[in-house]
């Protein structure tokens, strides 16, 4: 059978529910639409991937400051952004079906896709959800789930500056959640209601932003590339489909299975929101150049980053199929493998084969996320952490017993050698390196 993009999508949706990667969300009740649970495998890799992302944009560089900021802010930042005018999509509604789309992704904006109805005019939907803060449901006390993590990068601007005295250029970072109440969500965790985001603003002097733009979009490839994903297509987008803050923005398609789609996007966002926040605010959002004697209000390049669409090309890029198709591999990057390595006794009922590969396994878990298996035989195993991306499997067998040494098995080229198990530790160390 020829693979169709369908297939691909609907073989990698059935396998992260049966191992543990992704749930429907609130399944047992039927779901709720736009929503996705991350399993015990699940939660590993995306926190994997946080970590890879963290390490490359803050914890290595000079120039970069993490934050964490609340999800729930003051009204006024919404307004201030222009969210609560701008964050809008454009639906349509079938007169006849009543089912809802979005103008923009749909080939005849009079037609109903579903039924073949006649499509209302489209009108402004603004995507971000609505909530009320403490007790009393008056509009005074009404917010929003923050549909982007920028904001708290922009209102956290001045207290960066006052408390750690960066240097411009600079930029502030955070991971964290993102909600917006999406038309249609769908393709798996591709577009959906709640979800990540790893944002960085860096703030820079406005003649010096053509630069620092090309210097970021290569790094994003740098990084996409460090875990896996390869040939990111650079997408220049137009004015008028541009966000209201932006004066550029390139979008970073990934070929999903189906079809080329936003991966990451990088954005100049100019002094918008300084701008607007220092204004509305009535805080000082400038920055002092003590050497050139100058105040001004620095402009900003945004790189941003969806957690959950990573995680996705993520799984696309390393899944493989073998045994004509029998059996996957995932071919994960090693540093994103929910577990490093699984370690196995040969048989399940021979008590000292199961103790010293117990002790083998307790002793590799001080320093790495470790599998333990002992149900069906070997060769099983094996294909089980193939499927979950595990990069090695020990195995203590009767050889064991005799000279202290293991069958140490690569997934991807299913080799085995043996170590000494006074060796693994070195040995794991020196291949995670
Ligand atoms: P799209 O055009 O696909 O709706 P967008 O241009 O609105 O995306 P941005 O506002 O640039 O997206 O958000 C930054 C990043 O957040 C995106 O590149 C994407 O990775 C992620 N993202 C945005 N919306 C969603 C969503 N509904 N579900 C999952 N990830 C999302």
């Amino acid at each position: 059978m020829k693979e169709t993009g369908q297939n691909i999508m609907e073989k990698i949706v059935a396998l992260a529910k049966r191992r543990g990667f992704v749930f429907p969300g609130s399944e047992i009740y039927g779901g709720l639409g736009g929503t996705w649970d991350y399993g015990p495998l699940g939660v590993e890799l995306k926190n994997n991937i946080k970590k890879e992302w963290w390490k490359r944009f803050v914890q290595s560089r000079d120039d970069v400051y993490g934050v964490d900021s609340a999800i729930l802010m003051n009204s006024r930042v919404w307004e201030t952004s222009g969210h609560t005018l701008n964050f809008t999509d454009p639906l349509s509604e079938c007169k006849i079906c009543k089912y809802r789309f979005r103008t923009d992704q749909i080939t005849d904006p009079k037609v109903c896709p579903h039924c073949g109805g006649t499509l209302s005019s489209p009108r402004k939907f603004n995507m971000m959800f609505k909530t009320h803060v403490g007790p009393v449901e008056d509009t005074a006390a009404e917010t929003h789930l923050r549909p982007e993590t920028a904001q708290g990068m922009f209102v956290n601007f001045k207290n960066v500056l006052d408390s750690m005295h960066p240097k411009l250029p600079f930029g502030i970072a955070q991971i964290g959640k993102a909600f917006r109440n999406e038309i249609t969500p769908g393709n798996f965790v591709f577009r959906t209601r709640e979800f990540e985001q790893m944002e960085i603003e860096y703030f820079i002097r406005e003649n010096d932003w053509r630069g620092r733009f090309e210097s970021w979009l290569s790094e994003m490839h740098d990084w996409a590339a460090s875990v896996g994903i390869r040939n990111l297509h650079d997408r220049e987008v137009s004015a008028e489909d541009r966000a209201h803050y932006s004066e550029r923005t390139v979008d970073l398609d990934f070929d999903f299975p189906f079809g080329r789609e936003e991966l990451f996007g990088i954005a100049y966002r100019t002094d918008f929101d300084l701008k607007a926040h220092t204004e509305k605010s009535g805080a000082d959002l400038s920055y002092y150049d003590e050497e050139k004697k100058e105040r001004f209000i620095p402009h900003v390049i945004e790189p941003t980053f969806g957690v959950d669409r990573t995680l996705l090309a993520v799984l696309i890029s390393s899944f493989t199929e073998e045994d004509g198709g029998k059996r996957a591999v995932l071919k994960l990057p090693i540093r994103l493998a929910p577990f490093k390595v699984a370690v196995f006794p040969l048989l399940a009922n021979k008590t000292l084969l199961v103790e010293k590969a117990r002790n083998i396994y307790t002793e590799l878990k001080k320093y790495a996320p470790v599998a333990w298996d002992e149900r069906g035989n070997i060769g099983k195993r094996y294909y089980a952490q193939d499927e979950i991306g595990t990069p090695w499997c020990i195995t203590a067998d009767f050889q064991t017993l005799e000279d202290d040494t293991v069958t140490v098995r690569d997934r991807d080229t299913a080799k085995q050698e043996r170590v000494a198990v006074t060796e693994l530790k070195n040995y794991l160390e020196k291949q995670l390196e």
